[in-house]
């Protein structure tokens, strides 16, 4: 994956699924290949108004290496449905500007707590400069959720 700053987001004239236009060309985190557009998935996400859209998002292939990357605005955490600003929220403990239930904030904030300590993460700019660096990648992300939940069934007590 790799995580772009510089867009716009497009709405299609049919409904709530919006296009981004990305202003900026990544390069391959794995190998520093040249990126192409090979397609795009629909994905959703929760903004900090509380409001549900869809995003189209592309999907890119690396001209040397073969490997996929999706192509993610910054207001999007991967892996979460939240958006960023409101993760950000969550992690900065600002409950007041956290557009969610208590459940998931609490979720996301000892998410944040094992994932940070084990990706050395500081912070979710960090985070994104770490992904496009290639040093946090898919792989780390499916493996904190594995850990996180892990962690719950330990604190559930099962
Ligand atoms: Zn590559």
């Amino acid at each position: 994956m790799v995580i772009i700053s510089k867009y716009k987001l497009e709405s299609k004239k049919d409904k709530a699924i919006f296009k981004v236009r990305s202003y900026e060309e990544r390069r391959c985190p794995i190998c520093g290949g040249s990126l192409s557009v090979i397609g795009s998935r629909l994905r959703h996400l929760i903004t900090e108004s509380g409001d549900p859209i869809v995003l189209s998002i592309r999907k890119l292939s690396c001209d040397k290496c073969g490997k996929i990357h999706s192509e993610l605005p910054d207001a999007i955490f991967p892996y979460h449905r939240l958006c960023s600003l409101t993760i950000k929220s969550i992690v900065a403990g600002d409950k007041d500007n956290a557009v969610c239930d208590e459940a998931s904030y609490r979720r996301i904030r000892l998410w944040w707590a094992i994932f940070s300590k084990r990706s050395g993460a500081l912070s979710i700019e960090d985070t994104y400069e770490k992904i496009n660096d290639g040093v946090i990648t898919y792989a780390d992300f499916r493996k904190f959720f594995v850990l996180y939940n892990d962690t719950i069934n330990d604190l559930k007590g099962g």
